[in-house]
């Protein structure tokens, strides 16, 4: 009997599981609340590459152009650079319309309480039941959270970073131009943003820890995104909520790079906090429910990686269920794929901030950048390797749809692996490589497999750049 997946949260992540397991045949319902704050996020290319992947078509259709992104950092100007500015409130109505679209059910409501059931259910297994706010309760056999930041996870083992809150507020002005700022200021940095009708969005990043005060008279009831958020903010040493809106003022007008920003607005309603602290959950998986995206690990906004970096594990997430229902035998291997990739991307996103932060070399006695310029750890981002160092090692990859086990070529640089490469198993070329004999041409070893010319030049242009010859 087919099992019951359902969905928590109906964002990036939580869509494109829903139209993985789509795609590869499970029935599968989501349960989501539309996002209850309006906010403007940054996407580059990447992320448009991996909502198509997903197939978001209706978010696709309707991305707005790129434009420009200036940067302000350590002292330095940049305007090189260019994002697609998002509002995520339309893009998760997109989602839902995409899923639709897929023959996907959705439930639009909030998810109250999430339990397990006390008796076996009909396949012999312990599901869930969910209680939505209105008080009807779902049972399902497996369970996908994708709630982002305010899914539950202070039952799991977590790794946090330097504990970050963002607070937004929206400006409204005349019509203008479509514009990013990133700014770097001594105990944070701002982000700005502008759109065609003429809304603003100003943010701004600050440490918690360093502002912790005994105030108790904050803004928390304006902070959304978590229980994390409330507790977070709760010791901020921040003015009251009322008096938040004109700290937001005062901060931004001494920003010079803002006056654009600011230049005949007005403030709209009062500033919003959302916590940004980067938090990795040690264990994503387990017998009967998997978390993907911000719930699985959330990164700092910094890096404008967020949405890629949901997307990334929301879409091994499907092959990684499949394996746990059709093959319970390879359970740990699927386990072992999806919380080594979760890890290693979080990582991976925690030190290209950290050398971003490092950058910034004008306040480094300021908490705020003393405490990210070195966190998560000193690792380099990127290791030189020589062929010597390259091992063969059989590791769990995703084939067609399920995790399974192959050889692959382990690196320092890339301790999952590298299964393929220009299409072909990478780990027989080097195994014949070093095979080889001692007067034969790594040219004429390569021509010995079977590859095309296109496959035999990038195969060799990557040995070389390992310092084989
Ligand atoms: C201040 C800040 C700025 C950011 N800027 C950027 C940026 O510029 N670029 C970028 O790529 N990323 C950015 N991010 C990160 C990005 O927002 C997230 O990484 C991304 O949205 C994660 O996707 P997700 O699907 O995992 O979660 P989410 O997008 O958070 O989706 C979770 C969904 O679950 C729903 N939900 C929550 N609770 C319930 C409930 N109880 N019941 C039912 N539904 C529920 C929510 O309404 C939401 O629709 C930023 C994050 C922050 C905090």
């Amino acid at each position: 009997m087919t099992k019951k997946i359902v969905v928590l949260g109906a964002g990036p992540a939580g869509g494109a599981v829903a139209l993985g397991l789509k795609r590869l045949g499970y029935p599968v319902q989501v349960i989501g609340e539309p996002r209850p704050f309006s906010a403007v996020e940054g996407i580059s290319d990447r992320v448009v590459e991996g909502l198509r992947y997903a197939g978001f078509n209706r978010v696709i259709a309707n991305l707005p152009e790129p434009s420009s992104r200036n940067a302000v950092w350590n002292g330095e100007h940049n305007s090189a650079n260019s994002e697609r500015l998002i509002d995520r409130q339309q893009v998760d109505q997109l989602i839902l319309e995409d899923l639709r679209a897929a023959g996907i059910e959705v439930i639009e409501a909030k998810v109250s309480k999430v339990f397990e059931q006390e008796h076996l259910s009909d396949h012999g297994d312990k599901g869930f039941v969910i209680r939505l706010a209105d008080g009807k309760e779902m049972n399902a056999d497996f369970l996908v959270e994708a709630r982002g930041r305010a899914a539950p996870s202070a039952h799991l083992p977590r790794v946090r970073g330097p504990e970050t809150l963002s607070l937004l507020q929206y400006w409204q002005g005349p019509a203008t131009e479509r514009s990013s700022a990133a700014v770097s200021l001594p105990d944070g940095w701002a982000w700005m943003a502008k759109i065609e009708s003429g809304k603003r969005y100003l943010q701004l990043t600050l440490d918690v820890g360093s502002n912790k005060s005994t105030n108790s008279n904050t803004f928390h009831s304006s902070c959304s995104d978590s229980e994390d958020a409330r507790n977070e903010s709760s010791s901020q040493k921040l003015p009251g909520k009322d008096q938040l809106s004109d700290y937001c003022r005062q901060r931004f007008e001494q920003i010079s790079e803002a006056a654009e920003f600011m230049a005949d607005a007005e403030p709209v309603g009062i500033p919003h906090g959302r916590t940004s602290t980067p938090i990795l959950c040690e264990q994503t998986v387990g017998l009967n429910w998997l978390r993907v995206g911000d719930a699985a690990m959330a990164v700092d906004p910094l890096s404008g990686n967020g949405i890629f970096q949901a997307l990334s594990s929301a879409l091994q997430a499907p092959a990684v269920i499949n394996t746990l229902l059709k093959h319970p035998e390879r359970r740990a291997l699927a386990n072992q794929f999806y919380q080594q990739r979760v890890s290693g991307l979080f990582y991976r996103f925690a030190r290209i901030g950290r050398d971003f932060y490092a950058m910034e070399q004008q306040w480094t006695d300021h908490p705020f950048w003393q405490q990210r310029n070195q966190w998560p750890d000193a690792e380099p981002m990127h290791q030189s390797v020589h062929f010597d160092q390259l091992e063969v090692k059989a590791m769990p990859v995703v084939s067609e749809g399920v995790i399974d086990k192959q050889e692959v070529v382990v690196t320092p640089d890339q301790p999952l692996g590298i299964w393929h490469m220009a299409g072909i198993p990478l780990a027989g070329v080097v195994k014949a490589v070093r095979a080889r004999a001692p007067d034969q041409t790594l040219e004429a070893c390569l021509q010995a497999l079977s590859i095309n010319m296109n496959q035999r030049i990038m195969l060799l242009r990557w040995l070389h750049s390992l310092g084989c010859r």
